[in-house]
């Protein structure tokens, strides 16, 4: 295999889709040569089918506002690896959604995934309909419209979708709703939901919990103590604000949060009890602003238009959106001292930004082994589902940790490059490995 005739080809039959290609550039990159010494799986083709997805739904999605208007959006699932488990993966409903987009988070959640250790295939979903401003009626509407369409596809065992961007315990409790009504079955046929209908306990927290005990692996593993640190956090919504909580708990002081608008300074912290639940209110208010925090804390300090990653900061992670860190934001975090970044969110640097940290030998951990936990959560939501019961938090909390610390030793056991660890390669390896082992047993599919 020769990662760039194979990317060539993909660029000529996907002209545009610049995210997609990206998430496949970067894993081809990373698994070139292990790939090489397995000639079998040069002649079985792996690559070439591991690089589409099984399939693609895509669909119209009619809603009617409170005014009375008809809007369309466009809707897709993408089913992109089913060889370790039935699809799973979230639902992103954004404005900047297209199909390259979900095709890359699919191809993403699908080493993710199996990085893991359960068995989930990779999926995922959504539509560029944009929920800021919208109301709840409007949103319960858009989410049974979406689903209207897609049921058919969906399944225990089939295909599990969950929450993503813009879409939280309110958008997954209206879709399994429709769901539910539709194919008259109660399962476990989406995660994320509420804990009155089968819902698991500590999903919301789930990612942003799962990146912290990896990040905090990480620093052990590097003689580092998290305790004390200064963080960078980007973003408000649920796994920014999960990441903020287990990071106070670690004994890290967190000082920034961001939205679109900007990003907010925080000196003392983000660190008390108020402070999340105002993040709470903040994402659910539906506004897509961060700005009023600095009105709610007027300590805090709002910078319009600019990016946390100016500050001078230990550990910097990218909650928010993908690619919304740059190589100039990466040679600003360095010239700063950082000495750790982590994605939280899926692919939340740009190529560049991870090939300058890792040449600098700062300590990089990829999305799909850093916000793993999330997936992880809903992988453990299936399984209590299927058994017809409800685990504790300390249960579902223990699963957690093991699985984050699993990740981190696979990313270790498949990366180490001297006395760095290169946890891109690690992950990628891993989750290749794997997901290879599959479908190499299952037949030309
Ligand atoms: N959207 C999350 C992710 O990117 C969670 C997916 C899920 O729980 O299925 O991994």
């Amino acid at each position: 295999m020769k990662v760039n005739d194979i990317m060539t080809q993909l660029e000529a039959k996907h002209p545009g889709e610049s995210e997609y290609l990206q998430a496949v550039r970067e894993v081809l990159t990373s698994i070139e040569e292990v790939y090489n010494q397995h000639p079998e799986f040069e002649k079985a083709g792996i690559v070439e089918r591991m690089v589409e997805p099984d399939r693609i739904f895509t669909f119209r999605v009619p809603w009617v506002d409170d005014n009375g208007k008809v809007h369309v959006n466009i809707g897709y699932r993408v089913q992109f690896n089913g060889a370790i488990g039935p699809y799973k993966g979230g639902i992103r409903f954004h404005p900047s959604v297209t199909l390259s987009t979900l095709k890359f988070l699919g191809f993403e959640q699908t080493f993710k995934n199996a990085l893991t250790t359960l068995p989930m295939g990779g999926g995922k979903g959504g539509s560029d309909f944009s929920p800021k401003g919208r109301s709840d009626a409007e949103i319960m509407r858009f989410c049974q419209a979406f689903v209207t369409e897609l049921w058919r596809d969906l399944g225990p065992d089939t295909d599990v979708p969950a929450g993503d961007i813009g879409v939280g315990g309110r958008e997954v409790g209206y879709m399994f709703g429709m769901y539910k009504k539709l194919a008259r079955e109660h399962t476990g046929t989406f995660t994320g939901k509420g804990r009155s209908f089968g819902g698991s306990r500590l999903r919301p927290e789930a990612t942003g919990f799962g990146a912290l005990y990896f990040v905090n692996r990480m620093c052990e593993t590097h003689n580092i103590d998290l305790k004390g640190k200064t963080v960078a956090v980007s973003g408000f919504g649920n796994v920014a604000w999960g990441a903020t909580m287990k990071a106070t708990e670690l004994g890290a002081k967190v000082v920034t949060i961001s939205g679109p608008d900007g990003y907010i300074y925080d000196e003392e912290g983000i660190n008390t009890p108020e402070k999340f639940n105002y993040m709470l209110e903040l994402r659910n208010s539906g506004n897509d602003v961060v700005a009023p925090y600095a009105d709610e804390f007027p300590n805090a300090e709002f910078f319009p238009g600019k990016k946390p990653w100016e500050r001078k900061v230990d550990i910097a992670l990218p909650c928010a959106i993908q690619n919304e860190l740059n190589l100039e934001d990466a040679r600003k975090l360095k010239e700063n001292g950082v000495m750790l970044v982590a994605e939280v969110s899926n692919m939340g640097c740009t190529a560049e930004a991870v090939d300058f940290f890792i040449e600098n030998k700062i300590l990089f951990g990829p999305g799909k082994a850093v916000n793993a936990g999330g997936v992880a959560c809903s992988g453990l939501e299936m399984t209590q589902n299927a058994m017809h019961i409800s685990w504790s938090n300390e249960e579902v909390d223990r699963w957690l940790h093991q699985i984050m610390n699993d990740i981190h030793e696979q990313c270790v056991a498949h990366g180490r490059e001297g006395d760095y660890i290169n946890y891109v390669k690690g992950a990628n390896i891993a989750g290749f490995m794997k997901v290879a082992d599959a479908m190499m047993a299952q037949g030309v599919l």
